[in-house]
């Protein structure tokens, strides 16, 4: 780290263990989660018993209270050798960051305790097969019946959603409301009228799925809404806020590790007689790998800053200025990401396309970044949304 962010004792100390058990722990296992393609349960339980799911929540609701700073460099220390353990400690806090952004006092005592703990998984609940980007088209319904919300539709891609004991699902009230009619809802499982459908399979890092789900008449009691009705959009965006720049920690941490491989392999690798290394085509392209990941850290970090001061209640942040940063943060990390994971293939030239060295399953990880919790295309539309606005 090349500056002193004021850390206190105890965010040193969080940060240390991830450190320590980054290094470990998740690096010897990262290439063997990615064949696998299952849930690692054992990375889960490692972090649970070091206190390591209580990085993303308040202390009052007993999280380890560190702030999102330390989340996002704690996420950064993971992604620097694996694409999927980042997300093992925290996919929750974007499942369950809608009961902190709008949940009652009640609701907030209810799960993320459990959460924190690591004795409960959350997944988020938004995308649906034609409502994606338009998040206001979505078409699944809650319709209040007898003090019980009846559900039904259908989602796609979410994350998680097999393992998960809750989902906070978005749907529409007010079907003919557009944004404005969408609700969401704490769903837990197991829940009549929920079925989780089809695992996608994907480009990579299979050990997460992406589920589809299917609400057929589920009936969620009434006081499992957070916040009011037509909130749900709302409820969304700010959570989306709150949770780009772990994204952009990953993009960060991806990158940071893929140039720490691409410089060692350069000393070692001899062409014409000398090391790579000390070709200029080559030492140009470490040096934009590393001007661009110093530049995407300090976004991220400044990002994770800016919500740490908007939490303690710093009145002079608009959310605007959250959302626009936040965007900033994920569009740029993960697209400096994928140009370094590419980058560090061509350092490694033939042996980085091969699967046996972890260049090659960086770059497919990193090709996530740029498309979940908002294309970077929307990522643009946000900054752009607030650069105009009044
Ligand atoms: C592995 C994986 C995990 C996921 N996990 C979750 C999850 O846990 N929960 C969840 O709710 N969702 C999840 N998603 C869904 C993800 O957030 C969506 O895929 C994403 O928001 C894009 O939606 P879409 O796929 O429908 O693309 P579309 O909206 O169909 O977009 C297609 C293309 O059009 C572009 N585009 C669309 N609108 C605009 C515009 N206004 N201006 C410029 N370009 C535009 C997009 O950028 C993209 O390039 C996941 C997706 C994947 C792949």
């Amino acid at each position: 780290m090349l500056v002193n962010y004021n850390l206190t004792e105890e965010q040193q100390m969080v940060l240390n263990t991830v450190k320590r058990l980054a290094k470990e722990k998740v690096a010897p296992k990262a290439a063997d989660i990615e064949k696998e393609g299952k849930w690692p349960q054992d990375i889960f339980e490692l972090f649970k018993e070091n206190g390591l799911q209580g990085i993303p929540w308040p202390e009052e609701y007993g999280g380890t209270g560190t702030g999102a700073l330390v989340l996002i460099m704690a996420v950064e220390e993971l992604s620097k050798y694996c694409g999927v353990s980042p997300f093992v400690m925290s996919l929750n806090d974007l499942g369950a960051q809608p009961i902190i952004v709008a949940g009652t006092e009640e609701q907030k005592q209810k799960y993320i305790g459990q959460i924190a703990a690591g004795e409960s998984l959350a997944a988020f609940g938004l995308t649906e097969p034609d409502a994606g980007s338009d998040v206001a088209s979505l078409k699944t319904t809650a319709i209040l019946k007898d003090g019980k919300y009846i559900l039904n539709g259908q989602k796609c891609f979410i994350s998680n959603a097999d393992n998960a004991d809750i989902i906070t699902v978005f749907a529409k009230t007010d079907p003919a409301g557009g944004h404005r009619g969408i609700s969401c809802f704490v769903v837990e499982k197991p829940c009549p009228g929920l079925i989780i459908g089809k695992h996608e399979e994907k480009m990579g890092g299979d050990a997460l799925s992406a589920c589809e789900l299917f609400f057929e008449n589920c009936e969620v009691p009434a006081e499992n809404m957070l916040g009011k009705p037509g909130q749900g959009f709302f409820i969304a965006m700010e959570t989306l806020d709150r949770t780009r720049p772990m994204i952009a920690a990953v993009g960060v941490g991806t990158a940071q590790g893929c140039l720490d491989y691409a410089i060692q392999y350069s000393k070692q690798r001899v062409v014409f007689g000398k090391p790579i290394a000390a070709l200029q085509a080559i030492q140009f392209k470490l040096a934009d790998m590393a001007m661009k990941t110093e530049a995407a850290r300090q976004l991220t970090y400044r990002a994770a800053i800016l919500i740490d001061s908007y939490l303690e209640g710093n009145k002079d942040i608009q959310r605007t200025e959250l959302s626009k940063l936040g965007s900033m943060a994920k569009c740029y990390a993960t697209d400096v990401a994928m140009y370094v994971t590419t980058e560090a293939i061509q350092v490694c030239g033939g042996y980085g396309y091969m699967k046996d060295y972890p260049i090659e399953r960086r770059f497919r990880e990193a090709k996530l970044l740029q498309l979940i919790e908002g294309t970077n295309e929307i990522q643009r539309t946000v900054m752009a949304g607030c650069l105009l606005r009044d």
